[in-house]
């Protein structure tokens, strides 16, 4: 195996006297497509807010790029190399596309308003949406929004992209666009963790799967086992 980039271990979340986490442990190697499925409410969200900072885990370490990170704030986590899209896109809607892309550029890497330019110009032409530079982030559809949340996660330059339901609500056609996307990024060596209810795109991408089921791990392995194993079925029947 390749170099373990993330290490996760042990990491447990309650809110309330709910246990969104139990415990979850896992590894993603430096490059790896990795696919994370699991009902709703099973903690998708949750165990990604841990990694990237938006929430404490209570438990646990999380290391990334071999120091441990679970006591950084988010921005800091941010600078290391760690950049993720929201489930519900949050672009600065008043702000052109372009623009969206410059804050992190700024403040994250400190560039200069010339190079942030340049770079995001780069960004959003391998994401198909250079001539919607100067168009304001409301004016998007679902799907240019959808590329916008990972091209504002990209413009932080990170070495580990979290990709939060980035495909939800798109037509057949759109996911096929927004699955090159990523496809892309990982052959330049992003290393990805794919989180998707659309489990043929999970599953094209992923080569290897991990599913949560209130907030345990069930079943780690080839997007071909996962789908087969009656936990997972179980799982999303709800039976
Ligand atoms: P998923 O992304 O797998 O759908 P989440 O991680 O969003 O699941 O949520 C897991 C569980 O934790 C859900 O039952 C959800 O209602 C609960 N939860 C998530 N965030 C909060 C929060 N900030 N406060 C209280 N409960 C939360
Ligand atoms: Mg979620």
């Amino acid at each position: 195996m390749a170099e373990k980039l993330l290490q996760v271990s042990g990491v447990s979340k309650h809110f309330g006297g709910f246990t969104a986490l139990a415990g979850v442990s896992l590894d993603i190697a430096q490059g790896e497509r990795f696919g994370l499925i699991g009902p709703n409410g099973s903690g998708k969200t949750t165990l990604i807010n841990c990694i990237s900072g938006l929430l404490r885990n209570e438990s646990g370490k999380i290391v990334f790029a071999q120091k441990e990170i679970s006591g950084l704030a988010a921005y800091q986590r941010t600078r290391l190399g760690i950049a993720r899209s929201f489930q519900v896109p949050r672009p600065f809607t008043t702000m052109s596309v372009l623009e969206n892309l410059l804050v992190p550029s700024a403040y994250v890497l400190h560039l200069k308003d010339s190079e942030g330019e340049t770079m995001a110009m780069e960004i959003l032409k391998s994401m198909g949406l250079a001539d919607k530079a100067q168009v304001r982030a409301s004016q998007l559809s679902q799907v240019e929004l959808r590329k916008l949340e990972l091209a504002r996660a990209m413009a932080a330059k990170p070495r580990l992209l979290i990709s939060d339901e980035a495909m939800a609500g798109l037509a057949g056609n759109e996911v096929d666009e927004v699955l090159e996307i990523l496809f892309e990024l990982n052959a330049k060596g992003i290393t990805i963790i794919m989180i998707e209810h659309i489990m043929q795109a999970v599953m094209r991408f992923s080569q290897r799967v991990v599913c949560l089921d209130a907030g345990k791990i069930i079943c780690e392995g080839t997007p071909a086992s996962i789908v087969e194993n009656p936990d997972v079925q179980k799982a999303y029947l709800g039976a």
